[in-house]
């Protein structure tokens, strides 16, 4: 499915816009990180995606269709939303409930809700836990109770706010191959991190969001190696990217395997 945001203005009190004549076209089965500082407008501009919040100025169109008249039950068809914290979101006895609340709200018929739910649960790895209370849960697991339940919707749209946050490493190589899942199911995954390390990692695109305005929008490599202009934006590129940039040896290294290979294959150096 295509996006398109045309002229977008957003505002919450009628008096400062935070989104500012906004334009972006995300095409479908893209996988998009948003990035920016915190207050930038990155979560204001995805809950427009789905209805949650509604432009003040422009228009948001959906396979060249106006979505702004639709209802958020509407777009919850074509768009999931996993908020950034799961006590906004979980509210059932048991994960098994969480995730079959949504496929059953869009009416899917029961094989496909247990279908449905059986993939979510294996690839967020909470088969075990079906019967758990999600508040019971630590952290970082809940997180991928809420995670489960949207993508239980089978939405051809999936949006991420910090996923990242608070998982460890095995959490984050989960999320890593969610992403990688989702891209291969044919479907559109945004993504709001901080991580810019999970960012560079696993994302064909990368808009900076500045003041609500996007201030760099391109593939990882094209993105991170302008680091004069992301330090408007108080972003930093990954810590090996530095590292490489600093010392001279490529400005697109993004992962230990590409700065091995920059390194040996760089002259005079000696294995
Ligand atoms: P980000 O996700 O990039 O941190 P947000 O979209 O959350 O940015 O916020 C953008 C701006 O809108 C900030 O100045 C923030 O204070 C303001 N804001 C966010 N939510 C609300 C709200 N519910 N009411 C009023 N202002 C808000």
């Amino acid at each position: 499915m295509k996006i398109e945001l045309k002229n977008v203005d957003f505002s919450y009190d009628n008096k400062n816009k935070v989104l500012k004549n906004l334009s972006l076209e995300i095409k479908d089965n893209e996988s998009v990180a948003v990035i920016g500082q915190n207050g930038s407008g990155k979560t204001t501009l995805v809950k427009q995606l789905n209805g949650i919040l509604k432009p003040t100025g422009g228009d948001i169109l959906f396979d060249g269709a106006s979505i702004i008249k639709k209802s958020v039950a509407e777009l919850s068809r074509h768009v999931g939303y996993v908020f950034q914290n799961p006590d906004d979101q979980l509210f059932l006895s048991t994960v098994l409930k969480e995730l079959e609340f949504g496929p059953k709200q869009l009416r899917f018929g029961n094989e496909k809700i247990e279908q449905c739910v059986k993939n979510a649960s294996e690839i967020c790895g909470l088969e075990e836990l079906l019967e758990s209370h999600p508040l019971d849960l630590g952290a970082a697991k809940k997180k991928f109770c809420t995670i489960a339940a949207v993508l239980a919707m089978d939405t051809e749209v999936v949006i991420f706010d910090e996923p990242t946050m608070g998982q460890d490493t095995k959490g984050v190589k989960r999320l890593s191959e969610i992403v990688h899942h989702l891209k291969n199911m044919g479907k559109t995954c945004i993504t709001i991190s901080h991580d810019m390390k999970f960012v560079a990692a696993n994302f064909e695109r990368v808009i900076v969001l500045m003041q609500g305005q996007v201030l760099l929008d391109g593939t990882p490599e094209e993105v991170f190696s302008k680091p004069d202009l992301l330090s408007r934006s108080f972003i930093t590129p990954p810590p090996i990217t530095r590292v490489c940039q600093k010392c001279g040896i490529g400005d697109h290294v993004f992962t230990v395997d590409a700065f091995q290979k920059h390194v040996k294959s760089a002259k005079g150096i000696e294995y």
